[in-house]
């Protein structure tokens, strides 16, 4: 058996498991933690303090993952535990057990359908309460969604709660808004709680390797045999999912407004993270939220201060537009920083969105992964670039897993996927999007491009 496979003992957890604080998960470069504040916020102190901690007992980079979690890599056996004492000591409560998961602006939003802190804290308190927690798979997750510009349509979830515009939850499983299977419409807070309560007893019956997706179909209308049969024409307009759109400035309720940056590829060094939290602090913002998209949102009394904020992180090379063509591609931190990674992927990464614009209309993802096991974005992508023992493959509307196209040697891989791009560009037509001209000029073109760049 592999080491990095190797289940781990002494509150270290196996592969699979949420890496949180109590149980960090060995990967290719040390332990990793995961954290969501209970509070959904940080101020910006803890952030500023979180920053030290990961200096000092981590590898001096801070990330926020595609689901808005904080993560922190390069802990040790013995740095692990000082970590978490100092996430005590900023008194930073952190999530445990089964994530209930909200949209970033719940509360604050204007063109919020419904508002979903009620009903995620009924779920909790049901979970606790029925002794679900210790049953149910680690992986194990649920959405309310109450919609509006935060609303969570990119995020997967075991049971899925979505406002709707004719009042009440469609109650839904196994996916994303574009993939989960509705099951039926709770009338009201008490009835979705009831129903997500149900499906969730029904999961934890089936041991803690289920997931919702195996749920029997034959048992489900039992369990929803008192919610109304969803209609197709009752799902809401898509607002907005929860990725670039809340990027910039966003008007809140109570005439607050939210600023909303991303971290390039997910990561941000601690000493930049702790700039953008004393920034915060010196123009009087306290409430500051990692989000979906690896993204933070900080909630500001007045445009000015919104304004001044995202200059800094201007500065700091943020990501402070929704164009920014950095948010179509996905990297993880790859070589050296990963002892799996082939290549160094935010690197390349960074500088195919400096020299291919282009090619980023939008309507491109490109992936680039340090090793097959492709941590960054295991969805498929438009474009993939693997980094492996043969050197960089491509892979076309796949995951890193699937076989590459063509292979480059890593040292030349840049150029080679940068004929590719120009390939594209070039033999794009009027009417197309660069994703469209992929697509057209097809497998073997492209991998001819990729292999002539190569040469
Ligand atoms: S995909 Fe990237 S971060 Fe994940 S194991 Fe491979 S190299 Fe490491």
């Amino acid at each position: 058996m592999n080491a990095r496979s190797t289940p781990l003992t002494g509150g270290f957890s196996r592969r699979g498991a949420c890496p949180a604080l109590s149980a960090p998960m060995r990967t290719g470069d040390g332990l990793l933690v995961r954290l969501n504040p209970v509070a959904g916020r940080l101020s910006p102190a803890q952030l500023a303090g979180l920053c030290d901690a990961a200096d000092i007992h981590g590898n001096g980079i801070i990330e926020v993952t595609a689901r808005g979690s904080i993560q922190i890599r390069g802990l040790t056996e013995g740095s692990a535990p000082l970590f978490a004492q100092a996430v005590d000591r900023l008194r930073i409560s952190v999530r445990t057990g089964v994530p209930v998961q909200t949209g970033v602006l719940a509360g604050l939003d204007p063109q919020e359908i419904a508002n979903p802190i009620g009903l995620a804290d009924m779920i909790r308190t049901g979970i606790a309460d029925a002794g679900l927690e210790g049953l149910l798979g680690p992986k194990v997750s649920v959405v309310v969604d109450g919609g509006g510009l935060s609303a969570l349509d990119e995020v997967s979830a075991d049971v899925r709660l979505t406002a709707m515009d004719s009042a009440g939850w469609q109650v839904a499983i196994a996916g994303d808004a574009h993939t989960a299977r509705a099951l039926g419409l709770a009338a009201d807070d008490s009835e979705a709680c009831q129903a997500a309560l149900g499906l969730l007893s029904d999961l934890a019956a089936m041991g803690r390797e289920a997931r919702a997706r195996d749920l029997n179909t034959g048992s489900l209308p039992a369990r929803t045999s008192t919610l109304a049969v969803a209609d197709p024409r009752d799902k809401p307009e898509d607002e907005g999912s929860s990725g670039s759109s809340l990027i910039g400035t966003t008007d809140l309720r109570n005439n607050q407004v939210a600023l909303g940056v991303a971290l390039p590829f997910g990561h941000a060094t601690a000493n930049a993270m702790k700039i953008f939290a004393e920034s915060a602090a010196s123009i009087d913002i306290d409430d500051i939220r990692p989000a979906p998209g690896r993204a933070l949102m900080a909630i500001c009394r007045t445009r000015d201060a919104a304004q001044i904020l995202s200059g800094t992180a201007e500065t700091l090379d943020f990501v402070t537009t929704p164009n920014d063509r950095r948010l179509s591609i996905s990297a993880c931190p790859g070589a050296p920083g990963c002892a799996s990674g082939h290549i160094p992927s935010r690197q390349m990464a960074a500088e195919i969105a400096n020299d291919l614009s282009s090619l980023f209309d939008g309507s491109v993802h490109l992936h680039v992964s340090g090793c097959a096991k492709g941590c960054a974005h295991p969805a498929k992508a438009t474009l993939t670039l693997v980094g492996s023992a043969a050197g960089t493959g491509l892979i076309l509307n796949g995951t890193a897993r699937d076989v590459p196209l063509a292979f480059s040697n890593s040292d030349s891989a840049g150029r080679a996927f940068a004929n590719l791009g120009k390939r594209v560009a070039t033999q794009r037509q009027d009417n197309e999007t660069m994703a469209q001209a992929v697509q057209r000029i097809g497998v073997s073109a492209l991998a001819d491009a990729f292999g002539q760049g190569s040469r």
